[in-house]
């Protein structure tokens, strides 16, 4: 029984609240920051109606240490959930190391003015954490969280040495809109434009950006969405499973994507909206892409006729007692079905859970140490049995389809 502190009151942040109001047996108390108090205040207003809970709620400026210090230091919450943004992960890191509080997120430090993430800032920090004997859980969402999850999984139960991963992730959803992105649109804008990166017998290597015409894809058939295109993208957790995943000779990352968002967005970049660098706009300095964000809907918006799935999961190859094998673990969540539970859509959803499964896992003890830790170094047993318990099931089974080589 112990009190958690979300920051961030979005999509994700959203379906947090409410799954640990779901689990008010281990989160005895739960408060909701963020930069705007009155979309902390509909959420806690929605869990008091469904489960009849109280939360609450703070406006806080995430990227000011001293002032979410003196938050952390006037709640003492025992873990601080940030499902802000990735900008704010090095502040709020700060902040708990300065309050004495544990810290997780779901994805990884990206400065404001280059569009570049990786966790050798966040890892920096290993050092404070181990020095005041807190934990610090980093990229616990779906992807990164189940997908390392799913390879920590496979690595124990399944394989005496992993060769190969494709990560596969699927929205196979419509929300009805002519475009809109599923997750902080400056974030998965900014993303999903870069050049694309995976890793080969210990080298990263680089192919072109999905905007371009020569960027690598295929067609991959889902499990219950059936066939879609599939663009090879760089995505974080990467980064951590080359260094965790022992013998690992090639991961690849892969996305769907339809034809009406890429047009779209091939348009909003040619035409320099994507762009993160100051313009001169009739007097007043303005970033493009923010201002493309504030046109945008709202991810947390999103999930009112939200039709279809969304599939996420990992293939492996590699050898069991001396034989080569190949397996697929992943989840099927229905977009329509995660806005009848909680009213978000799948992708903040299956961020959300996992989310608070990691809360969970640390809240009970069962995931613990000092330092700075991606989840694939902890056992993934519990969480993943947890994943069956709270809405986000998984399969694992024999692959028989195909992938490019
Ligand atoms: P949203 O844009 O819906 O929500 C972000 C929230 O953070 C908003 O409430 C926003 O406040 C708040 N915020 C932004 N800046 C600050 C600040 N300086 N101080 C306090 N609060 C702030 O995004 P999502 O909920 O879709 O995504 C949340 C996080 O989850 C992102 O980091 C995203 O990258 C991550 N994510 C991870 C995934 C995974 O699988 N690992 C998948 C999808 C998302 P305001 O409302 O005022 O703008």
């Amino acid at each position: 029984m112990k009190k958690i502190l979300i920051i961030g009151a979005g999509g994700v942040g959203n379906v947090v609240a409410k799954k640990c109001a779901q689990n008010a047996d281990v989160f005895s108390e739960i408060i909701l920051a963020s930069r705007t108090k009155s979309k902390c205040d509909d959420i806690a207003s929605q869990v008091k109606e469904l489960y009849g809970i109280n939360i609450k709620t703070y406006a806080v400026d995430a990227d000011n240490v001293p002032e979410l210090t003196e938050l952390l230091l006037a709640e003492k919450p025992f873990l601080v959930i940030n499902v802000a943004l990735p900008y704010q992960d090095l502040t709020i890191m700060d902040a708990c190391l300065n309050a004495e509080v544990h810290y997780m997120d779901t994805a990884n430090y990206e400065p404001k003015d280059v569009a570049h993430f990786e966790y050798s800032w966040q890892w920096a920090y290993q050092d404070k954490f181990k020095e005041k004997g807190l934990m610090a859980l980093l990229g616990c969402g779906f992807d990164p969280g189940v997908t390392n999850i799913f390879c920590a999984y496979a690595q124990k139960h399944h394989f005496d040495s992993i060769k190969t991963i494709d990560i596969l992730d699927c929205n196979a959803g419509d929300h009805g809109h002519p475009f809109a992105t599923n997750f902080n649109p400056e974030i998965n804008i900014r993303e999903v434009t870069q050049t694309v990166r995976h890793w080969k017998n210990g080298e990263w290597i680089e192919t072109p950006a999905i905007l371009n015409d020569d960027c690598v894809h295929f067609p991959f058939d889902y499990p219950e969405a059936g066939v879609r295109e599939s663009y090879m993208l760089y995505h974080e957790e990467m980064e951590s499973l080359v260094k965790n995943i022992k013998g690992l000779e090639r991961i690849r990352f892969w996305m769907t994507f339809g034809q009406a968002y890429i047009t779209h967005l091939k348009v909003l970049d040619n035409v320099g909206m994507t762009r993160i660098d100051e313009v001169d706009f009739n007097g007043q300095k303005i970033i493009p892409l923010q201002f493309l964000k504030a046109l945008l809907p709202e991810p947390a918006s999103l999930g009112n006729n939200y039709t279809g799935k969304a599939v996420i999961g990992c293939v492996f190859d590699g050898e069991k007692d001396g034989k080569q094998q190949k397996k697929y673990i992943y989840n099927v969540c229905d977009h329509a079905e995660c806005y009848r539970e909680i009213q978000a859509q799948a992708v903040s959803y299956t961020t959300g859970v996992p989310a608070m499964i990691g809360a969970m896992m640390i809240l009970k003890g069962i995931w613990a140490g000092e330092g700075v830790f991606n989840v694939e170094q902890l056992d993934p047993d519990v969480f993943m049995d947890e994943l069956n318990r709270c809405g986000l099931p998984w399969n694992v089974v024999d692959f028989d389809g195909e992938l490019p080589a």
